[in-house]
């Protein structure tokens, strides 16, 4: 597992992320290769996992709460067999974290089954379900793609090919999605592009997952990345692609090269970690601090914490030292625990950290809850000054596209000068990198191609109906997010 998210483990309840998809046609093992391919994807999700495959024209499908390795086992996989199959990874917010909601979503439809994996969030999913309600359907789970399963089941269409693009045409937000029939394997990417998601080949197979590090893990070549508005159709006869949608503008979530992707994907042909770098070397340019050490949180920020040294020729060290080991089934120590220095997830090395200037750099302050804590875990390991560098803009606004982040005044940065935000997590000094820096470290000339909402509150795709400050916002789209 590469990125950050496992950082939330440090205070349950934080702020959570996207979700992972992938899907395989073509390959007479493809429940195991999309085992690997979710494996990769982890990080993107690990409250449930699932997989469901096609079988003699029949779906099956298996899901479970926890991560992939927990939900899975041999003999799981044994059972799948077939030559297609899509799967997902979740995060989802605490009140809907129930095995119902785990995806793939399996349906009937007057066309047969279909299986769907979202990855995003859709802003119009409580309109679309209250009407849909009212109309007498009956909803299974809270999750919002849910209504797309609805959409699609009601469209009066020719094919279910036909259905699929017009559902797509009505929902709005966020969506990378795989969904699978009995005859077809069919991916779609939003109009605006929020969420990454590519196409790969292995061997005669096809491959689309969230993000190039899955195709790497399974040995697939990447061939490109969907467009924004896209749906591929791949079935026996082979690929086909079209737009559902006319290609306007791109935004894609640029928090994916902050904080969501590996280091190890590419996103528009640029590699994550290499972005994350140089956005640490920018930060060393613009807010230089005499120090002894440049320290980064595993994993999230090392990337950029390794730019920040180089550039400011302070040496880089491991001065926190992660528990990778924790699964679903971890048991949570008690507050008094806690309150005797229970470290299960971090632990500083003393011996690098007393008595001297650590520069800490962390990819993001969301709620502050993080960083006040590590700030608390240097000073009593015997740091002399502790100067955080944060290698993105102050997070100000809440995102309605996928990533479960708290509504904006538990946002640390909503209403605070960096001065007073500084105060309140107990460091020496505190910087941020501006969007425009954020911006140039992916190589882009203007924050135009991408989502930069939760930076400067101006949405791609109006909120809606879907938003967590917004009153009135019910199970279908605050509660349940991909
Ligand atoms: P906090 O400020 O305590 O809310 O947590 C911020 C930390 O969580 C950052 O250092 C990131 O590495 C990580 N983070 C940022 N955004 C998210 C997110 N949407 N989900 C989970 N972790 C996140």
């Amino acid at each position: 597992m590469a990125a950050g998210p496992d950082l939330r483990l440090i205070q349950p309840g934080g702020p959570e992320e996207a979700c992972g998809i992938f899907g395989v046609y073509g390959h007479p093992e493809a429940a195991r290769l999309t085992y690997y391919g979710l494996y990769a994807l982890q990080h993107r999700g690990q409250e449930s996992a699932g997989i469901t495959v096609c079988q003699g024209g029949a779906l099956v499908n298996h899901r479970g709460m926890g991560l992939v390795s927990e939900v899975f086992t041999g003999e799981r996989l044994a059972a799948l067999p077939g030559d297609r199959a899509i799967g997902h990874v979740r995060y989802s917010t605490s009140g809907s974290s129930t095995l119902v909601n785990a995806q793939p979503l399996l349906v009937r439809t007057k066309w047969g089954q279909l299986a769907l994996g979202h990855n995003g969030n859709l802003t119009n999913a409580l309109e679309i379900r209250c009407r849909l309600e009212e109309q007498g359907s009956i909803f299974q789970t809270t999750v919002d793609s849910e209504v797309i399963a609805h959409l699609i089941a009601r469209a009066e269409t020719a094919t279910v090919e036909a259905a699929i693009e017009d559902s797509l045409r009505e929902i709005k937000g966020a969506f990378s999605l795989v969904m699978l029939t009995p005859t077809a394997l069919v991916a779609a990417r939003d109009p605006l592009g929020i969420r990454p998601l590519v196409l790969g080949r292995f061997g005669e197979a096809y491959v689309v997952a969230s993000e190039t590090c899955a195709l790497d893990t399974i040995g697939a070549t990447f061939l490109r990345e969907l467009a924004p508005g896209e749906m591929v159709i791949i079935d026996r006869d082979g690929l086909r692609a079209r737009q559902f949608a006319r290609r306007r503008r791109e935004a894609l979530c640029i928090f994916e090269f902050i904080y969501f992707a590996r280091p190890d994907s590419n996103l528009r042909g640029v590699n994550v970690h290499l972005v994350r770098k140089e956005l640490g070397r920018i930060l060393a340019r613009r807010y230089p601090v005499a120090a002894d050490v440049v320290t980064g949180v595993p994993d999230s920020s090392i990337s950029a914490a390794t730019g920040y040294a180089e550039e400011s020729g302070i040496p880089y060290q491991m001065g926190l030292i992660k528990n990778r080991y924790i699964g679903r089934t971890f048991i949570q120590p008690t507050q008094e625990l806690r309150a005797q220095g229970v470290r299960l997830k971090l632990n500083p090395i003393r011996q690098v950290i007393e008595g001297k200037r650590i520069v800490l750099v962390d990819d993001s302050i969301v709620r502050g809850t993080t960083s006040r804590h590590l700030i608390k875990l240097l000073r009593e390991a015997g740091a002399r000054e502790v100067h955080v560098r944060i290698s993105s803009a102050p997070y100000r606004f809440p995102c309605y596209y996928g990533i479960d982040t708290p509504n904006s005044g538990e946002l640390i940065a909503a209403n605070r000068t960096t001065a007073e935000i500084c105060q309140l997590i107990g460091a020496d000094s505190l910087a941020y990198l501006s969007l425009a820096d954020m911006v140039r470290a992916t190589g882009s000339a203007a924050a135009e191609g991408y989502c930069v909402a939760c930076f400067t509150g101006q949405y791609a795709v109006a909120p809606e109906d879907s938003g967590t400050d917004r009153p009135g916002a019910a199970a279908a789209g605050a509660a349940a997010r991909g």
